[in-house]
């Protein structure tokens, strides 16, 4: 697909500041081959001055944001597009009660909302696994310490995590909420997320053991010093503090604990484009997501995962 961007705010803001650009650029991406109609498959279609396409063949109408993250929506695509910019290119992202005052939507639930399927729109189904050499271990936030040792037993969620080593410089990450820490979970997060083949280093936790089996080169690294966690994986231990940072740091008290994931999901996306010169790229490619991505409705977006506790 050829890309398309605005290079910087000024652009977007001339580029993206009425509602047929937006819809253009969404059909860009919506249908990069052409117009296909859902119904009969044809090609060739009609506009009509409400910006909705028309089947030449069977007169079926859509909008290009049907069946999209913009489905339903009352608002502009141009407050939409406004959004999405914000949250793809600035380098920490943006909480809902900072866009809710740029975009002066008024309502901080309607922000909440988008800002949720934004979150949605950081996972690409065609992204690569990692390869080469990997940092992986667990970490774990929320809930009372209560002085117990162990793996994170009395903490709410528990997150698995790998990390790229190229030398001293990190690569690409990967993040997941996890049930336990049990193999169960680890081999699949490890098999779902790194190349087979792939170097994982891992500190001496048991669950790692069946690592080689699962085709994986194992590197096991005991610390004489228990406590001494920090350096004995470098890389993970400064992802994972970077971000707790930002996760408990730039939310605070509106961090929506059930949806942790997503803030992980969100925070890998910037990660690995973190040396990207291009914020508009980051742009495109939400965009693009976002235009591929079925619709939520408000329920489904406050599902809780699988397993999440009701009684919290
Ligand atoms: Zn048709």
């Amino acid at each position: 697909m050829k890309e398309d961007f605005p290079k910087n705010e000024l652009e977007f803001d001339s580029r993206f500041s009425r509602e047929p650009a937006c819809q253009e650029y969404l059909f860009q991406l919506r249908w990069p081959e052409g117009f296909v109609c859902p119904d009969c498959g044809h090609t060739e279609y009609w506009k009509s001055a409400r910006g909705l396409y028309l089947c030449r063949q069977c007169e079926r109408q859509q909008s290009v944001t049907a069946g999209t993250i913009f489905h339903g929506s009352k608002k502009p695509l141009t407050v939409w597009f406004k959004a999405l910019w914000c949250f793809s290119t600035r380098k920490s992202g943006v909480n809902a009660v900072a866009l809710n005052e740029l975009l002066g939507l008024g309502s901080y639930q309607t922000v909440w909302c988008w800002l949720q399927k934004l979150r949605t729109c950081t996972i690409f189904p065609d992204r690569e696994a990692l390869s080469g050499q990997i940092e992986a271990d667990e970490f774990y936030f929320g809930g009372e310490r209560s002085g117990k040792r162990g793996r994170g037993a009395d903490h709410k969620f528990k997150v698995a995590i790998a990390v790229e080593r190229q030398g001293r410089k990190l690569g690409r990450l990967r993040m997941q909420v996890i049930e336990d820490c049990r193999a169960g979970q680890l081999i699949p997060f490890v098999k779902s997320n790194i190349v087979s083949g792939s170097q994982v280093s891992t500190d001496g936790w048991k669950s790692y053991n069946g690592l080689e089996e699962a085709g994986y080169g194992h590197r096991k690294i005991l610390s004489a010093k228990v406590d001494d966690k920090e350096s004995i994986l470098p890389g993970v231990h400064l992802v994972v503090s970077l971000v707790k940072r930002v996760i408990l740091g730039t939310f605070q008290g509106r961090f929506d604990e059930p949806y942790i994931q997503r803030y992980l999901d969100e925070y890998v996306f910037r990660f690995n484009r973190r040396t990207s010169k291009s914020v508009g790229k980051k742009f495109w490619r939400i965009v693009q997501r976002a235009a591929s991505s079925p619709p939520l409705t408000n329920w489904e977006l406050r599902l809780a995962p699988a397993g999440w506790p009701t009684s919290t």
